[in-house]
Parts: structure tokens; C-alpha cells; sequence
């Protein structure tokens, strides 16, 4: 696996791949891989040749009193991990290569990154649509694969790529978990023994809330009543539970086609988890991690 740190180094390999005829896959990530990324990782290479993983921490995404700082990082971990997963290339730009100046020019998204997890982390999706823009540039994928862990981050991702008509295909993978429902995050690692267990109140809230629905609930303020009930519990804060359609926005009648999103706080540690009704948590893959 080659490892590559230099902009124009990362650019002029994906061109000489492209030049053969080899589609290039890729996964932008923020390092600390676990096996949520490295599905992505596969999911890359059915889709293309060549399969390129980003690790960068994103200053730009990360609000002041955020965990820029002491974000877990594991550079040989990330890449043996990588390696085994078949990676042809890590792309580990410093800081100061991707930001050699404060940047004068940043994608700013609309309303739809103002709400949810953009009405708690002011800038962060600005921060988050920027350095994915620059990394396009920088690797000029066919297709990029995302997870929908993150689901309005994916969402903003597609539309950013339309809007600005940036030639790569987006492709959005199912969200991973423990064997418990817990969603893989590297966040997870800040978790004491105790809050482990707390955290399981975000996917369990998910999972009632769609057994509720599956039940017939179709009343969008009730759902959202059972899963607040099942996050409020010692240990867990809540910050937002909602069910949105496929553009962030409130339903009036929960449909198969509706997401859940919660985030909550457990001890100090963010979490955010997701459901799609009609698709269900059982229907995510899991792993022992
Ligand atoms: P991060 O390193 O947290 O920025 O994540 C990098 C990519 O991996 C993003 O597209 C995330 O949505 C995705 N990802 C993170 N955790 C999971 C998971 N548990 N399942 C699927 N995708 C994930």
C-alpha cells in the first residue's frame, strides 16, 4: 500500500491510474478506523480499480470547545488496518499542506446545514462541505463512499455535488454496529465501561421508535414522545430526536421512507445514531468490534 502526503503526489497518481483505464474509489475519513470505515473500503472496491482512504482531522469542522484536539489518532493502526483491507492508497495530508493559509474561500451550505446537528455545531458542516470539496479536487475520484451514520452530512455531501456539479458518483453505505446496536464510531473510545452502556439508549430509542411504527404509529409527535422516552435515561442527554424526510425537513405522517435522527450527549461525549423506517436497525450490518 503506498502512502501519500503531498497534494500534487496524490493528484498525479490518481491521474496515471485514471490514464490506464482504472476507476478510482474513495473514502474520505478522519482516521481511528474501525470496521464501519473499512466497509466503506469494500463497498469502494466492488465500485472501482483503485481505492484511495483519506485520514485527515479537519480543524475547519470542529467548533472551539470541540474535541479537535484530543480527536483519537493511531497513524500505524490506520494503517495496518488499511493495508489488510486491500487500500491501494492512504492519503495523510498535514495540516498545513491542506491549509498552508487561513482560507479566504469556503463552500457555505444553505439553511438545510443549519438545523439538527448544524443548529448545535455552528460552521461545522461549512467545515466538513469544504475539506470534502478540497479532497475531491485533490484525488479527483470516480466515486466517493460515505456512511449514512452521518446522515446529514451524506445528505449535504450529495447536494453540494450536484449543485456545484463536481464529476464524481456518491454512493451512501449502510450504518454499522456492534452486536448491540451501538453504532461504530472512534467517539466510542472516549466511553467509560458505564457509558457504554448508556450510549445504547440512542439506538435502542431508534429501534422503539420503529417498532412503534411498524405497529401502526404514524403520528410523527408521538413517535418522537417514545423515543424521547427511551433516551431520557441517568447518564444521557438529549439533544435532538426527530423524523425527517430524505431533505432534513419535518413529516407530517412517518412513512418507510422517513429517518429518525437523534443526538444525544453521553458523560461528555457527542453521539449521533439514525434509523430509516422501512429498512429498520436490524437490517444494518453488524460486527463484534
Ligand atoms: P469519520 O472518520 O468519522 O469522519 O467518518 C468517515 C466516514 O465513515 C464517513 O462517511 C462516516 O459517515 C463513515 N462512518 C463512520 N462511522 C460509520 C459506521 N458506523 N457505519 C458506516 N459508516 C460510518
Amino acid at each position: 500500500m503506498l502512502e501519500l502526503s503531498g497534494l500534487s503526489e496524490m493528484r498525479a497518481w490518481s491521474r496515471a491510474q485514471k490514464a490506464r483505464g482504472g476507476r478510482i474509489g474513495f473514502v474520505p475519513t478522519m482516521g481511528y478506523l474501525h470496521e464501519g470505515h473499512l466497509r466503506l473500503v469494500d463497498r469502494a472496491k466492488a465500485r472501482a480499480d483503485r481505492v484511495v482512504v483519506s485520514i485527515f482531522v479537519n480543524p475547519l469542522q470542529f467548533g472551539q470547545n470541540e474535541d479537535f484536539t484530543t480527536y483519537p489518532r493511531d497513524r500505524a493502526r490506520d494503517r495496518a488496518l488499511a493495508q489488510e483491507r486491500g487500500v491501494d492508497c492512504l492519503f495523510t495530508p498535514e495540516t498545513k499542506v491542506m491549509y498552508p493559509a487561513d482560507p479566504v474561500t469556503r463552500v457555505i451550505p444553505e439553511a438545510m446545514a443549519g438545523i439538527l446537528e448544524g443548529a448545535i455545531r455552528p460552521g461545522h458542516f461549512a467545515g466538513v462541505l469544504t475539506v470534502v470539496a478540497k479532497l475531491f479536487h485533490v484525488v479527483e475520484p470516480d466515486v466517493a463512499i460515505f456512511g449514512r451514520k452521518d446522515y446529514q452530512q451524506a445528505t449535504l455531501i450529495r447536494r453540494m455535488v450536484a449543485d456545484l456539479d463536481v464529476p464524481v458518483e456518491i454512493e451512501v453505505a449502510p450504518t454499522t454496529r456492534e452486536l448491540d446496536g451501538l453504532a461504530l464510531s472512534s467517539r466510542n473510545t472516549y466511553l467509560t465501561a458505564d457509558e457504554r452502556r448508556s450510549a445504547l439508549a440512542l439506538s435502542r430509542a431508534l429501534r422503539a421508535v420503529e417498532q412503534a411504527w411498524r405497529g401502526g404509529e404514524a403520528n410523527p409527535e408521538h413517535l418522537q414522545r417514545r423515543g424521547m422516552e427511551i433516551l431520557g435515561v441517568p447518564g444521557v442527554t438529549p439533544e435532538y430526536l426527530a423524523l425527517v424526510d430524505e431533505s432534513l425537513q419535518p413529516v407530517a405522517r412517518a412513512t418507510a421512507k422517513t429517518i429518525v435522527v437523534v443526538a444525544a450527549r453521553v458523560g461528555p461525549t457527542r453521539l449521533i445514531d439514525n434509523v430509516v423506517l422501512g429498512e429498520g436497525i436490524a437490517a444494518d450490518p453488524a460486527v463484534r468490534a
